[in-house]
Order: structure tokens, then C-alpha cells, then sequence
């Protein structure tokens, strides 16, 4: 028997607003244990809990990006369950209805287009933080009632490939949507794989693990490969799965099992009675779709049809969304796209990479870089004095042009002072004249290190290599 992967994901995202979801305190990271927290955050008898605006616009901006269409009644609900992570005994979550629903985020695996359907995108609030030793746990209310919404996808994704495809695009609309630093290694992006298998063919859903604890996008995808693994052992021994939750280990490289979990927790959801529904308006529904920010595919887009990148260049840039706001910024002052771009994924990676440096911790701005890069077009400086501008330019930070006019650094490709300077140098050496004439094309290369060292490198090398070539060959006749 032949059995087909199905995959289905859930994703959490902490917003990074300034306040928690439904409390003032704010919404910190690293700071003191239990410094963070306030009455509303444990649900002291009396408390109001009021929805912090700026979580719902945040949830819009990644509803926009992922096409959900948007409930505009935003209700909250209860979720029941007593566990020391969650000081009120319930979390308030969207379970009846979700701002978002069915949306969807395309894929590419192995060049083909796939179309991710996104079947929910709620809100609700993040329990505390557990660090668990041998025989104690430490528990991190801070964390309580940071805003999160997760992302639940229909049981489509096939294997661990498509997965990790689909979690490193769903990341980045979290960055270019500017709602989360979505790091997997810190707990601000988390992912639940949901798995079960079934032959193929079969329209059937299997039974299925699910599986927490997932710290990078790589061990996602390591657990899905165990995981497929182990339950088809399970069913070609005639078998059944059980389902329960699992965990990765990274050690072991295994899933190993964290509770049996049936799908019978009741968690007695009701609708939260201390918030009343909110009716966002259309307007403001609408202004927060047309204030988004340009999202990847756009970009990639844009850059191989209007600046004619490479598609490979076009997808390194929009890696990176300071790298692609950058580049943003950079072509609007110069229109050499091709350069600009190899300039920021060749010199500008390598010193960050170098000084270990992201692009807003250098003191390098879209007008320096544009600067520079027009003087090398227009000759003004040689390709080689450039790379010194550029290492004084992020040293100092200081305008090429300055830079230039302080090292006296100008090309020289006015032919006649070039005619000039070169007689001179042919003046000088007679002996490599009559080598030329007997035909050792190799003093050319000597002249030019001569006319380099007199002109302090600041001979154009193109137009000096032609004219001292026009001018052996006149002096020959
Ligand atoms: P729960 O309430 O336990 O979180 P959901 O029905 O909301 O379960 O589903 C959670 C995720 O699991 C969704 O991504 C869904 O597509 C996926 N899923 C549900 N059933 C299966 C299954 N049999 N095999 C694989 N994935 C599944
Ligand atoms: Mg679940």
C-alpha cells in the first residue's frame, strides 16, 4: 500500500504592539520575570479587559496580505482549560468567529505554483512563558496576554518541503507586514504540524498526530519526515495511530509522545461577556488594505518586469525586506538597477556580513550609495577607487563625493590631458618603445603601471589602455 502525506498547519504569531492585548501593560520581551503584568493580565475579580485597536490592525494588515475575507463584527470567546500557564483558567480567543477566513498564500515547489488555502485567522492572547527544569518549573507571566493570531491552513500541504516553503513565505508576509519579528528560535512565530496519512487516492482524512515544539523551519520539516515515517510503519503493520500530541526532539531527531489527546477536550467555549462585539468600519477596514506595504511577490515582480533584475537576483532582494526597501529607495535616485543590485548583494552583504551589521546599523543611505554608484557610471571614479570610497563611506559615512574630493581621488578620461601624460611617460621610456616596435606587446602592461603611478590611479585604465595603444602605434610609423 501506498500512502499520500497530509499536512495541516497552525501558526501563532506574537504581535509586536506596544501594549498586550487587552491590557495596558506592555508587551516586552527580556525583561525582568513577572515585571510585566498587571490585574487585567491575571483577571482579578472586577477587571475590564478592553481590545487593543492597534492587535486588530496588525490582524487586518496579515488578513489583507493572506486575501482572507474579513468578518468585520469582532467577537471574542472563551476557552476553558486550567493549566499554570494561563493564571485566568481561560484564554480569550475567536473561536466562533474568526476576523479572517478562507484565504490563501501561493507557493512555488519545484517551479510549479501551488495555492495554500488558509481556512481561519483569529485572535487571541498568549499564555505565560514555562521553563521547565528536573523538578521545577519557572513560570514568565510577561508573556500573558501578549496579541497573537494564528493561522490555520486546510489539511493541504503534502510533505515537509511544501511546509517549509509555506512557513518561510508566511514569515516573510510577517515581516513585510511589519507585525512581528517572527522568530521561530524566540517563540514569536510558533508551529503545530497536524499529520496523517492516507492511501493515495483515498479522499479520506487518516488519524492524526499532532506535533509542538517546533523551534526553526528546518526541524519542521525534519518532524514531518519522521513523523510520515513512523506512522506508515504503524499502518503497513496493519496497525492503527493514535492520536495524541507528539513533540519534536531535536537530540533524538524524533517525534516523541507528549500527551494522548483525543479529540474529545471540551473546553466549554462561550462568548466572552466582558467584551462586546465591535463593528469596524469599512473605511477603516479598506485604508488599512491601501496603507500595506508592498508585499514580496509584488516586489520580485516588479523588479524582473520594471528594472529587469534576474529572477534569482530579484528573489536574494526580496529575502530580505531591508534589503528590498533599500533597493526601494536606491532606484528612485539612480537608474543603473542592475548595479544598484549588485552592489547591495555583492559589497553591501559582504561588509554586513564582515561586521556583522544589519542595513539600518551602518551609517550607508540610498543617496550615498546611488552617488556612488552614478560617479563610477559616469567615469568619475574607476571601478577600483570606488571600493575605497565605499569602505570610507560606511566607515564615515560620509558622501562620495566629499570622499573623492578629500583623497583627490577623480579619474582622469579627459583625452587630452590622458595624450599628455602618456607622451611624457613614452618620453621617458625609450627602451620599452623599441621593445613595442619588436613586437613585445608586453610593456604594455608596464606603461600602463607607469602612467598609473604617476597619475596616483586615477588614470581611467579603459580610455588609458586604447590611447596608449593609438599612441605606440603612431610613434611606430
Ligand atoms: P484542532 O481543533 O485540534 O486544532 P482543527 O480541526 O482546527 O483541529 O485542525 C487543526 C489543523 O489540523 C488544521 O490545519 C487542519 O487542516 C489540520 N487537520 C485536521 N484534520 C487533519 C487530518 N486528519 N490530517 C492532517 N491534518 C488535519
Ligand atoms: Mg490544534
Amino acid at each position: 500500500m501506498k500512502y499520500e502525506q497530509v499536512i495541516g498547519l497552525e501558526v501563532h504569531c506574537e504581535l509586536k504592539t506596544k501594549s498586550k492585548m487587552f491590557s495596558s501593560s506592555p508587551v516586552s520581551f527580556a525583561k525582568t520575570p513577572n515585571t510585566m503584568v498587571n490585574e487585567i493580565d491575571f483577571s482579578m475579580p472586577g477587571i475590564m479587559p478592553s481590545v487593543n485597536k492597534k492587535a486588530v490592525e496588525y490582524a487586518l494588515r496579515v488578513c489583507h496580505a493572506l486575501h482572507t475575507e474579513i468578518d468585520d463584527l469582532i467577537c471574542f470567546d472563551r476557552k476553558n482549560y486550567y493549566y499554570s500557564d494561563l493564571p485566568k483558567g481561560f484564554q480569550i480567543t475567536q473561536q466562533q468567529r474568526p476576523i479572517g477566513k478562507n484565504g490563501y498564500l501561493d507557493i512555488i515547489v519545484d517551479n510549479q505554483k501551488k495555492r495554500i488555502e488558509i481556512e481561519r485567522l483569529h485572535m487571541e492572547e498568549d499564555t505565560a512563558k514555562q521553563t521547565h527544569f528536573d523538578d521545577y518549573t519557572l513560570i514568565d507571566y510577561n508573556r500573558a496576554g501578549i496579541p497573537l493570531i494564528e493561522i490555520v491552513t486546510k489539511p493541504v500541504l503534502r510533505n515537509g518541503k511544501e511546509a517549509a516553503i509555506y512557513l518561510e513565505k508566511l514569515r516573510q508576509i510577517f515581516l513585510y507586514t511589519e507585525v512581528s519579528d517572527a522568530k521561530l528560535e524566540e517563540g514569536s512565530m510558533r508551529c503545530d504540524i497536524n499529520l496523517s496519512l492516507r492511501p493515495i487516492g483515498s479522499k479520506q482524512l487518516g488519524v492524526r498526530t499532532e506535533i509542538k515544539n517546533l523551534n526553526s523551519i528546518s526541524n519542521v520539516q525534519k518532524a514531518i519526515e519522521y513523523e510520515a515515517s513512523r506512522q506508515e510503519k504503524i499502518l503497513l503493520s496493519k496497525k492503527e495511530v493514535i492520536q495524541e500530541t507528539r513533540r519534536y526532539d531535536e537530540g533524538l531527531r524524533k517525534t516523541v509522545l507528549m500527551r494522548s489527546k483525543g479529540n474529545s477536550v471540551d473546553y466549554k467555549y462561550y462568548s466572552e461577556p466582558n467584551i462586546l462585539p465591535i463593528r469596524l468600519s469599512q473605511k477603516w477596514i479598506k485604508s488599512i488594505k491601501n496603507h500595506l506595504n508592498m508585499m514580496p511577490d509584488v516586489r520580485e515582480d516588479l523588479y524582473i518586469h520594471k528594472y529587469h533584475l534576474s529572477s534569482i537576483d530579484a528573489k536574494k532582494i526580496v529575502s530580505s525586506k531591508e534589503l528590498s526597501d533599500f533597493f526601494n529607495e536606491t532606484v528612485l535616485l539612480s537608474q543603473h538597477y542592475q548595479i544598484i543590485c549588485n552592489w547591495l548583494l555583492g559589497d553591501v552583504l559582504a561588509y554586513l556580513n564582515k561586521h556583522h551589521l544589519k542595513l539600518n546599523q551602518t551609517l550607508l543611505t540610498p543617496s550615498y550609495l546611488s552617488t556612488l554608484i552614478n560617479l563610477i557610471e559616469e567615469e568619475v571614479i574607476s571601478s577600483k577607487q570606488a571600493k575605497q570610497v565605499f569602505e570610507i563611506m560606511m566607515k564615515e559615512g560620509k558622501d562620495p563625493r566629499i570622499i573623492i574630493e578629500e583623497k583627490n581621488m577623480k579619474q582622469i578620461s579627459n583625452k587630452e590631458e590622458l595624450t599628455f601624460i602618456i607622451n611624457q611617460i613614452l618620453d621617458k621610456n625609450t627602451e620599452s618603445l623599441i621593445d613595442y616596435f619588436h613586437g613585445k606587446d608586453r610593456v604594455i602592461g608596464y606603461l600602463v603601471g607607469q602612467i598609473m603611478k604617476e597619475t596616483r590611479g586615477q588614470a581611467n585604465p579603459k580610455s588609458t589602455n586604447e590611447l596608449l595603444i593609438q599612441l605606440l602605434e603612431e610613434r611606430k610609423g
